[in-house]
């Protein structure tokens, strides 16, 4: 027997958060964000299924040339540029578009030779102070990229630090529209919150990422009342039954004692299966589809749930750590950390399913 543990992936989902990206921003060219393996469900798979998308954004050329080998042509944009030089000739080969966030990139590209011209989304850093351009260097910077002859299309981008959060982007808004305000080249500034949030944000190009695999970008709402489905099911079984009297620890360090004489199902799903270990006692999980928790530690691989309204629940039966049924956002939120990071983390050993 297998260890029961999958990822559902749902490209239904997938095309279903496309069409609500692209009714949140009808006027832009939607730019589908699927770095990291598409957030943890699979480059290709996660393509295809949104394979309307005008163009796509990923990490590295690597990505990239597996993106133009499965026959993708829209624009590939590669979200930090180049690190060196010698993948600017793969850049030209593939059509890439790259990001240029600094000068040593422009140096890059005044030495490079290249028999198509490339096109280049210039960042400036309008606040969030990670990657991008100053204001006061952007004049610079733009002109040094115009007199390069390899540079073809040049679109002025930005990200938002707080897009999903009270403050929004009124300041880095107003900073990057003060900056481009006699520029007629084409803009790229929105991420999903900014989408969903400040259509005047949309400019040329959007970016969403997390919307389209269905989970929330903003804290105050749930992605159902968003339109959005969840793209992927962590799914698995019951492993083994405990009967435990009350006060017996569960699992390492004894964290949870039972409170009563308690029913306890063992998951065949841990942290070496990207499932947070931080994850505390309360945790909601779905058994049989019924809403229950976790309790105790997360092991490597497995994790102990409470069966007290579930006395049907045996051996076997389904288990689901977050999708379909229990948004990936509350399984974040219960663990310290966010719904990207769960989704990224599926491990290898995880195998993917269709559904
Ligand atoms: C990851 C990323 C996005 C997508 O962000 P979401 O919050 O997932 O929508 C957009 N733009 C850039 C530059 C990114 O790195």
């Amino acid at each position: 027997m297998t260890r029961p543990i999958q990822a559902i992936i749902h490209p239904a989902a997938l095309v279903n958060n496309l069409l609500v990206a692209r009714q949140a921003a009808p006027t832009a060219k939607l730019m589908s964000v699927v770095k990291a393996n598409g957030y943890g469900h699979g480059l290709l798979r996660v393509a295809r299924a949104l394979e309307e998308s005008d163009g796509f954004a990923v990490l590295s050329v690597d990505e990239a040339v597996r993106m133009r080998e499965a026959g993708f042509t829209q624009p590939i944009l590669l979200l930090e540029g180049v690190f060196h030089s010698g993948e600017l000739s793969i850049v030209s080969e593939l059509g890439l578009s790259i990001v240029v966030h600094c000068v040593e990139q422009i140096e890059m590209l005044k030495r490079a030779w290249s028999p198509v011209k490339l096109n280049v989304f210039l960042k400036l850093n309008t606040g969030m102070n990670r990657l991008g351009f100053a204001p006061e260097s952007f004049p610079s910077a733009l002109a040094a990229l115009q007199a390069c002859a390899i540079v073809g299309q040049i679109t002025l981008m930005t990200h938002f630090a707080t897009a999903d959060e009270a403050a929004g982007v009124g300041e880095q808004l107003a900073r990057f529209k003060g900056l481009t305000q006699h520029c007629t080249l084409p803009q790229s500034l929105a991420n999903s919150a900014a989408c969903l949030r400040y259509p005047e944000t949309h400019g040329d190009w959007v970016r969403p990422g997390i919307m389209l695999y269905g989970a929330s970008p903003i804290a105050t709402q749930r992605a159902a009342d968003l339109g959005l489905e969840s793209a992927m099911s962590l799914v698995s079984e019951i492993i083994s039954i405990q009967n435990v009297k009350a006060g017996a620890p569960v699992g390492y360090g004894g964290t949870y004692r039972a409170e009563r004489d308690m029913r306890i199902g063992i998951v065949a799903c841990g942290y070496a299966d990207g499932y947070p270990r931080h994850a505390e006692t309360g945790t909601p999980i779905l058994v049989m589809g019924q809403r229950t928790r976790t309790l105790g530690r997360v092991s490597m691989d497995m994790l102990a749930v409470d069966l007290g309204d579930l006395p049907d629940a045996g051996v076997a039966c389904p288990v689901t750590m977050w999708g379909v049924g229990l948004p990936v956002e509350e399984v974040a939120r219960a663990a310290g950390t966010i719904s990207y990071e769960l989704l990224c983390a599926r491990a290898e050993r995880v195998p993917v399913v269709e559904g």
